[in-house]
C-alpha cells in the first residue's frame, strides 16, 4: 500500500497573532482539523483523492467563518455568488461554476458538471439551473447571513471599493488588512492520483459578475497525474494573469523542478513580482506536498499516513 496525503487551506492574507483571540483561533483550528479529518478518512478508506478533496471542502463550505458556501461576502448587490472548481489529475476532468446563488455546496455542483454536463464550465442562471436539475441542494438567502459578513460589506458598499475577505475595519484599514477566506484542498490517494478543489465567495462588493482565479482550471485550481494538484488563495485578478495553478505544472513537467521548488517560483517570484498577494498548496502523485505563502498567514493543514497531523494559521 502506498502512503496518502491531504493538504486543506482556507484562505491566506494579512492573518496576524495580534488580531486574533483565542476563541477564534481554536474554531479556525477546529474547523480545519475536521475538515482534514472528513478528507483524510475518504483516502485512509482507501477511496479517491477526487472524493477526499470534496470531502474536505464541504465541511469547510458549511462553516460560516470561510468565505465558502455558507460564510461566502456580499456582492455589491447584497447578495452571495459563490465560485468553485474541481479536478482529477488521473483523467484531467474538470468541473468548474462560477457566480452561483443559493447553493449550499459550490463544490458539490462543479463535480455534477465534471461528471453529468459533457461540459467543464458553466455560470450564472444556467448553472443554477443544472443544480436544480441535478438534485443539488439549495439553501434561502437567510442561509448565507451572518452579520459579520454583513458589517463587512456595510462598510465598503456605497464605493466602489471591493476587497479580499476580511475583518470587520474601517475602509482604509479593511483595504490595507487584506484576508482571503476562500477554502481549497488537494490529495494524493493510495492508487496515486491526485486531486485538486477551490470554493469561493469572491471578493466583498464585487460587481458586474466578477469571478475569480478559484474556478479558472489552470488559475486557482489544477491537477494532473503526470505533476502537481495545486489549490490557490489571493488576489485572484494577478492569478488569473499568473496562470499561478498550471504554472507551477509546466515547471515541473517542462523544467524538472521539484513539487516546492516549483510552487516557490510562482509564488515568491512571479506572483511577488506582479503584486499578487497570496498562496497555494500542492501535492504530487508520490504524496510530497508543499504549502506557499507570500501574505502574513494562511488557515491551512496537512494530513498523511506518515502520521503527520498540522495544523496551522501564520506564516
Ligand atoms: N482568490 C479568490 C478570488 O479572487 C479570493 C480568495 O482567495 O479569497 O476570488
Amino acid at each position: 500500500m502506498s502512503h496518502f496525503t491531504l493538504v486543506i487551506h482556507g484562505g491566506a492574507g494579512t492573518i496576524l497573532k495580534e488580531d486574533m483571540t483565542f476563541e477564534l483561533e481554536q474554531a479556525y483550528l477546529q474547523v480545519l482539523q475536521s475538515s482534514l479529518n472528513a478528507g483524510y478518512g475518504v483516502l485512509e478508506q482507501g477511496g479517491s483523492a477526487i472524493n477526499a478533496v470534496k470531502a474536505a471542502i464541504v465541511v469547510m463550505e458549511d462553516n460560516v467563518l470561510f468565505n465558502a458556501g455558507r460564510g461566502a461576502v456580499f456582492t455589491k448587490k447584497g447578495v452571495q455568488e459563490m465560485d468553485a472548481a474541481i479536478m482529477d489529475g488521473n483523467n484531467l476532468k474538470a468541473g468548474a461554476v462560477a457566480g452561483v446563488r443559493n447553493v449550499r455546496n459550490p463544490i458539490v455542483l462543479a463535480m455534477e458538471v465534471m461528471n453529468n454536463s459533457n461540459h467543464v464550465f458553466l455560470s450564472g442562471k444556467g448553472a443554477n439551473d443544472f443544480a436544480i436539475k441535478q438534485g443539488v441542494k439549495l439553501e434561502p438567502d437567510e442561509y448565507f447571513y451572518s452579520q459579520f459578513r454583513y458589517d463587512q460589506w456595510k462598510a465598503i458598499r456605497d464605493s466602489d471599493n471591493y476587497s479580499l475577505d476580511h475583518t470587520n475595519h474601517h475602509l482604509e484599514e479593511l483595504m490595507r488588512d487584506k484576508k482571503f477566506g476562500t477554502v481549497g484542498a488537494v490529495a494524493c490517494d493510495m492508487h496515486g492520483n491526485i486531486a485538486a478543489a477551490t470554493s469561493t465567495g469572491g471578493m466583498t462588493n464585487k460587481k458586474y459578475g466578477r469571478i475569480g482565479d478559484s474556478p479558472v482550471i489552470g488559475s486557482g485550481t489544477y491537477a494532473n497525474n503526470k505533476t502537481c494538484a495545486i489549490s490557490c488563495t489571493g488576489h485572484g485578478e494577478m492569478f488569473i494573469r499568473a496562470v499561478a495553478a498550471y504554472d507551477v505544472s509546466c515547471l515541473m513537467e517542462y523544467k524538472g523542478l521539484s513539487l516546492h521548488t516549483a510552487m516557490q517560483t510562482v509564488v515568491n517570484d512571479k506572483l511577488i513580482k506582479m503584486g499578487g498577494e497570496g498562496g497555494m498548496i500542492g501535492v504530487d502523485a508520490d504524496g510530497n506536498y508543499a504549502m506557499v505563502i507570500n501574505s502574513e498567514g494562511m488557515y491551512r493543514g496537512a494530513k498523511n499516513s506518515e502520521g503527520l497531523n498540522e495544523v496551522l494559521i501564520y506564516k
